[in-house]
């Protein structure tokens, strides 16, 4: 069985490699034997390391709007998309008040906001602080669809999202498909994406100023304005990736949405 090198066995075999070409053996075979020593321990590091860690995702989900969006189809079209990529351990729960308890936090990198909670109070106070405290602490938050017009009682959340949907002023078309175009080709988010056409509602006039760094946007013939549609912004140490599409499992099929999740989702996750 494999184990992996101490730092001193490290040091003993390379100072073994200096004593014996003192001793009368050639320095070039001596760097040789030198060489392969820590080809070798090198390999037994990686084949000990295995596998990076999966990310640790909890989707929260919920839907007070029934039926104009089927939180489980999408929550579970989602979590399809996140556990096939390799790269995550999801797990969906519904209802945000899972936030109240920081024990169910613990081992979590990624919160993923796939709700809409339209009664107030929405969250507890405990619940609200645990969020912040996740996001400010230096985890990661993926905001979807119509998860940013939740809580609409708590100020902060607005700044957490970077922009909202509010009710009244905020809207879309009718669904149907349209031009999704990457102005971030630079971020790792929106790496091997190209401009595509998307089925889905193109989400129009969502509410805010925090600074935020676009990465999709697209033209709204509803509110005549160029849209972001996916974006990222810093909040305390943490990491929130907000993307707007999602209205159903048939608009989370394109495969650069997909892509985009699973990218997105790696960087709140800081890997
Ligand atoms: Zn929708």
């Amino acid at each position: 069985m494999l184990t992996r090198p101490t730092e001193a066995a490290y040091r003993l075999d390379l100072s073994g490699s200096q004593a014996r070409a003192m001793n009368g053996e050639s320095p070039m075979r001596a760097l040789t034997r030198g060489f392969f020593s820590v080809v070798i321990l090198s390999c037994a590091v990686v084949l000990q390391a295995g596998a990076p860690a999966k990310a640790r995702v909890l989707i929260i989900t919920g839907d007070d709007v029934s039926p104009a969006h089927d939180w489980l189809s999408c929550s579970s079209a989602t979590r399809d998309v996140l556990g096939e990529s390799g790269r995550f351990d999801v797990d969906v729960v519904g209802g945000a008040e899972v936030l109240a308890n920081e024990a169910n936090l613990k081992n979590v990198d990624v919160i993923y906001l796939m709700l809409y909670n339209a009664r107030t109070p929405t969250l507890s106070d405990k619940g609200k602080d645990n969020l912040l405290a996740f996001v400010k602490g230096g985890k990661g938050l993926v905001v979807t669809h119509l998860s940013s017009a939740s809580f609409k009682e708590w100020p902060e959340f607005r700044a957490l999202c970077g922009r909202v949907w509010v009710m009244g002023t905020s809207g879309h078309g009718p669904r149907g498909v349209f031009r999704t175009v990457v102005v971030d080709k630079a971020s790792p988010i929106t790496a091997g994406i190209n401009d595509f056409q998307q089925d889905d509602e193109l989400y129009a006039r969502l509410q805010g100023d925090a600074p935020i760094r676009v990465l999709l946007q697209a033209d709204s013939d509803w509110s005549k304005q160029t849209e972001p549609l996916a974006f990222t912004l810093d909040y305390g140490r943490g990491r929130v990736f907000h993307h707007t599409f999602g209205h159903d499992a048939k608009a989370l099929s394109t495969p650069e949405v997909q892509k985009l999740i699973v990218q997105g989702t790696t960087w709140a996750a800081g890997r």
